[in-house]
């Protein structure tokens, strides 16, 4: 029964999810984990959009608080590209709302090298620039020019790195990509808000640290 129904996870991932209407299928190794009706889960894992969940990430809140960190210690560009980069993994411990990418995995086994160019990656490329870029302009436009404007950037990329270190990760299985992703998955919050309380919450979140560091710095 199981070989009829339709395979929408890539043949690279360890797991596979087979979904047959509101059903799915959970098999790994040719072993069926077990099967469930999707009525707990939200409803793109059912249908044709279950591929859509293989992944996520967000990088505005992130370059706003590496911004924040060069706003701080805008002297010290070592120290906030360290500080920077280590934000990331504290951040994502929170539990958040990521947005589902469409062809791009970063999951914990995910293999990007059998990525086509079609419309789904230019759309994931475009949504990635898109939140990168907001993240850039938002950072720069809170915190210069009471920080030069390269210790903000240098703290915003830095903030966002961990992420497409994923992606890298996915294309090249060597140290440091292999303990790095380790940690990068374990440390990652298993909670996922939904994308209301995600939006609003992760718009606090980055409010809060911004206005703190301002204040913190008057
Ligand atoms: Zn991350």
């Amino acid at each position: 029964m199981v070989s009829e129904r339709k395979t929408l996870v890539q043949p690279a991932f360890t797991d596979r999810l087979l979904v047959k209407g509101r059903e799915f299928t959970i098999v790994s190794g040719g072993r069926t984990l077990g099967t469930a009706l999707c009525f707990w889960v939200r409803p793109c894992f059912c249908g044709a959009d279950a591929r859509a969940v293989r992944s996520g990430m967000i990088l505005s809140t992130h370059a706003i608080v590496g911004g924040a960190i060069a706003y701080m210690l805008p002297s010290h560009p070592i120290v906030v590209a360290v500080a920077g980069f280590v934000s990331h993994f504290v951040i994502d411990a929170i539990p958040h709302w990521d947005y589902p990418l469409q062809a791009i995995s970063v999951r914990k086994n995910a293999d990007n090298r059998l990525l086509k160019a079609d419309r789904r990656l230019w759309m994931d490329l475009l949504t990635i620039a898109t939140d990168a870029s907001a993240g850039f302009a938002l950072a720069i436009l809170l915190f210069y020019p009471s920080a030069p404007i390269w210790v903000i950037a240098l703290g915003a990329a830095a903030g966002m790195l961990p992420d497409p270190l994923q992606f890298v990760h996915s294309l090249y299985k060597r140290e440091p990509l292999v303990t790095l992703q380790r940690f990068h998955v374990w440390i990652h919050t298993k909670r996922k808000l939904n994308w209301q309380i995600g939006i609003v919450s992760q718009a606090a979140f980055a409010a809060l640290v911004a206005a703190t560091a301002l204040v913190a710095k008057q």
